[in-house]
């Protein structure tokens, strides 16, 4: 059986990373398998733990990281996030095609870590800064701080996509969902 591919989706805090990705799951046509991080990041009201994230104490995360259980870990403005290792790799040798929705250091050391060519990487970028603003506040989960960080750290890791495969204009969900799904498509033919 072929090894189930591995896509990674980045982008800026407040993008829309999260509707694109449901939007590609709900295709049922790829074979998809979300990997659930682990984080120390406090639960937002709507998130739910063991479907969003796993979501730990700092300790339970560091444990993790000395047992070697993460394929990547990042911290994101003052939280640590990662990617269970074992559950990933249990998934793709059952040949589901598993998808990762991390930032850019994580997605980095994905792409050095793992050297078979069944990686396909998307950064999605936003039709303009304004826009990602106004997404971010409208989501009224942060505080001001908070904000104004995500949106500097979002800034900076737009200058730094050389590594991805393909980067996506989230001008519509539909849209930016169809083409991702169109390049995997494409990918798995291979
Ligand atoms: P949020 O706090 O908004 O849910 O996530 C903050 C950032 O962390 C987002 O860019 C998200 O994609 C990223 N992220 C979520 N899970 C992981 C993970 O397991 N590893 C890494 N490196 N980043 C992650």
């Amino acid at each position: 059986m072929k090894k189930g591919l591995l896509i990674i989706l980045s982008g800026p805090s407040g993008v829309g990373k999260n509707c694109v990705r449901q939007e590609i799951v709900k295709s049922h046509r790829l074979s998809l398998s979300y990997s659930i991080s682990m984080t120390t990041r406090a639960r937002r009201e709507k998130e739910v733990d063991g479907v969003d994230y796993y979501f730990v104490s700092k300790e339970e995360f560091q444990k993790n990281i000395d047992e070697g259980n993460f394929l990547e870990w990042a911290e994101f403005v003052g939280n640590r996030y990662g990617t269970p290792k074992d559950k990933v790799e249990e998934l793709r040798n059952q040949g589901k095609n598993v998808f990762l929705e991390i930032e850019i250091n994580g997605a980095n050391q994905v792409m050095s870590k793992v050297k078979d060519d069944r990686v396909i990487s998307f950064f999605l970028m936003p039709p303009s800064l304004g826009a990602l603003e106004a997404r971010i506040r409208k989501r009224k989960t942060e505080s001001e701080e908070i904000i104004q960080e995500r949106l500097q750290k979002g800034e900076k890791e737009m200058t730094m996509t050389q590594n991805y495969d393909h980067i996506i204009i989230n001008d519509k969900v539909s849209r930016a969902a169809q083409e991702i799904i169109d390049l995997v498509k494409a990918k798995l033919k291979k």
